[in-house]
């Protein structure tokens, strides 16, 4: 603790709220370094830890070669100071994670945050103390910091998900998840398998197989996959986003999907003449999920809209491969699943890369199932093949993951994972009944959009609500229960008119649905993040009904 935040805690009126800290974040993403900078300016003594030796979060442990944002750089961003929006430049549409890492760390030096920043800790458990209104937490060096307000800026997409395969520890190279890259991995003139074809994979192959003596792909399911259309920010764009910065945050805060997109367009499929519907399709296609939002309004709720969507993607997709029998494998069969019931990954020349020599395509869901992984290899009912490095490219357990990592036990003492057993419940994503004091940023049953839009909005209620409470000098504010089961069932409603709800037909992680002894469920709200961002600025406005607020005796 810094002399500073010492004196702050000394200068508290009662004994229970003598914390190390007002308050804990953990996690040094996007998320973290918000929260640092917003708590901060309101007054709070905070500290930021992380497991991680750098900040960055997701862009910090996802240094696989091509790892980049889906979103277009200049709405995936801070959005809270003026300056650093116009003073940043990016170089890119879509900027790689070392120039993300590079924005992040400007930011953190620009805000002189790194003195609220601890990196390389893990905590190990998370205590709420009912007679003292502060939360314990612990971490793996057995160091114990307390705080009145534990906040999680883990990220919805932080937990990797291991594959039970057999023989995986006798595997002799190195064999690591997509996210725990190890830094300096020398894949040039390798022979490498990636098991798994998500959205990390559909960026990593292509870079791979420049240098690559081989790469074998693991493929189960395939995805409706997106041109990204890279393309260098010129001097005459970058002005007019920096001339139009207002605009673009307004935007993003009135999609339904956080992005700085032209959309609702006031058009529907069902409205529209069939021959019209295609022309509109092509015109439009010019890279991102643009395409999905700035088309039609429909291609997400009405079946026919999506299904002609699909199958638009899927005849741009087979422009683009080679080989008929690899395009059969990588595009989705007619009526197989709705776009968007899995997250559509973007592309950068991966659908292209298995017209390499070097690139081999293996179909693990119908024709030859990994049975074991070995000492040399992976081993498939049909075939044996030989890899120096094997790489897990095998998604997250999202939403809840981090959350379940450790114990984290509110007011009962029951944990988040035991209280999350079969419904991950919450309050719009950022309280949970039974966890006093406690805030998560991006939590289960929150939207899925742009991140940094809905971290920006998460973190500006937070700050709210606690504001609030040192204000007005309250020590707890206790997340309400018929709050939760109304957010709970609210969203649940949603979710089941949307075509996303297919998702656990195709393993989806929005769903849960990618992880093993565990049921779907509703993680996401569905509603439009729109509407979400509205709900929240209606719950400040009329003073946090989902919260009781109460003075300890
Ligand atoms: P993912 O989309 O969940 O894909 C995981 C892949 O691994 C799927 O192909 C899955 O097959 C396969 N798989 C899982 N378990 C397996 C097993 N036991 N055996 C064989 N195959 C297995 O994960 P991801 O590609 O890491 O992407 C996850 C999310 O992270 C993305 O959707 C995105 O939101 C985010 N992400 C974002 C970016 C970005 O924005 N730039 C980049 C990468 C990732 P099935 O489909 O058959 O289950």
């Amino acid at each position: 603790m810094t002399t500073s935040q010492a004196q702050a805690n000394d200068n508290k009126t009662t004994a229970h709220q003598k914390a190390d800290f007002d308050a804990i974040v953990i996690g040094a993403g996007f998320a973290g370094m918000g929260l640092l900078h917003s708590l901060r300016e309101a007054g709070l003594s905070v500290q930021v830890f992380d497991k991680a030796s750098d900040i960055g979060g997701t862009w910090t442990w996802n240094r696989y070669p091509g790892a980049r944002t889906d979103s277009e750089s200049y709405y995936y961003c801070f959005t809270f100071s003026k300056e650093i929006l116009q003073e940043w430049s990016w170089s890119e549409r879509y900027p790689s994670w070392e120039e993300t890492l590079d924005y992040m760390h400007f930011v953190a030096d620009k805000c002189n945050l790194w003195p609220n920043i601890q990196l390389n800790t893990t905590f190990v458990s998370a205590d709420y103390q009912a007679d003292r209104g502060l939360w314990l937490v612990r971490t793996e060096a057995g160091e114990e910091y307390t705080c009145k307000y534990f906040i999680s800026g883990m990220g919805m997409i932080s937990e990797p998900v291991i594959p039970e395969t057999e023989g995986m520890d006798s595997f002799k190279g190195p064999l690591f998840h997509s996210a725990r890259w190890p830094e300096g991995t020398d894949y040039a003139g390798k022979r490498v398998g990636i098991i798994g074809a998500g959205a990390t994979t559909v960026q990593l192959l292509p870079v791979l197989a420049e240098t690559a003596a081989q790469v074998t792909v693991f493929h189960r399911t395939p995805n409706f996959i997106l041109p990204a259309m890279q393309k260098p920010m010129t001097p005459e764009w970058e002005k007019e986003i920096k001339d139009n910065y207002d605009e673009i945050i307004a935007k993003c805060r009135n999609h339904v999907f956080g992005m700085a997109f032209d959309s609702p367009v006031n058009r529907t499929v069902a409205d529209t003449p069939p021959e019209e519907v295609e022309a509109i399709f092509e015109e439009h296609w010019n890279g991102s999920f643009r395409w999905v939002f700035e088309t039609f309004d429909d291609l997400l709720s009405n079946p026919e809209a999506n299904r002609l969507a699909s199958a638009f993607i899927v005849k741009k997709m087979k422009e683009r491969i080679e080989d008929p029998e690899i395009a059969e494998l990588l595009t989705p069969a007619p009526g197989e699943y709705p776009l968007f019931a899995k997250r559509p990954p973007l592309d950068h020349g991966y659908l292209e890369a298995y017209s390499r020599d070097n690139v081999k395509l293996v179909d693990i869901r119908d024709r030859e199932p990994i049975v074991a992984i070995d000492e040399t290899g992976v081993r498939t009912t049909e075939n044996h093949y030989d890899f120096d490095i094997i790489i897990l490219a095998t998604g997250f357990r999202a939403y809840t993951g981090g959350l379940e990592a450790f114990p984290i036990r509110g007011q009962s003492g029951q944990s988040l994972r035991e209280k999350w057993q079969t419904t991950s419940k919450s309050i719009m994503g950022v309280c949970v009944a039974d966890f006093p004091n406690m805030f998560i940023v991006t939590g289960p049953q929150a939207p899925f959009a742009n991140l940094p839009t809905s971290i920006e909005q998460n973190t500006q209620w937070i700050t709210h609500c606690i504001k609030k409470m040192e204000s007005e000098g309250f020590d707890v504010c206790t997340p309400k229960q018929d709050a939760e089961d109304a957010w709970t069932a609210h969203t649940a409603e949603i979710h089941e008119q949307t075509l996303m709800a297919e998702g656990d037909k195709v393993n989806s992680w929005m769903m849960g649905a990618n992880i093993k002894h565990h049921k779907p469920r509703v993680l996401i709200y569905f509603g439009g993040a729109n509407v979400y961002y509205d709900k929240m600025d209606e719950s400040v406005e009329a003073d946090f009904p989902e919260l009781q607020f109460d003075k300890l005796a």
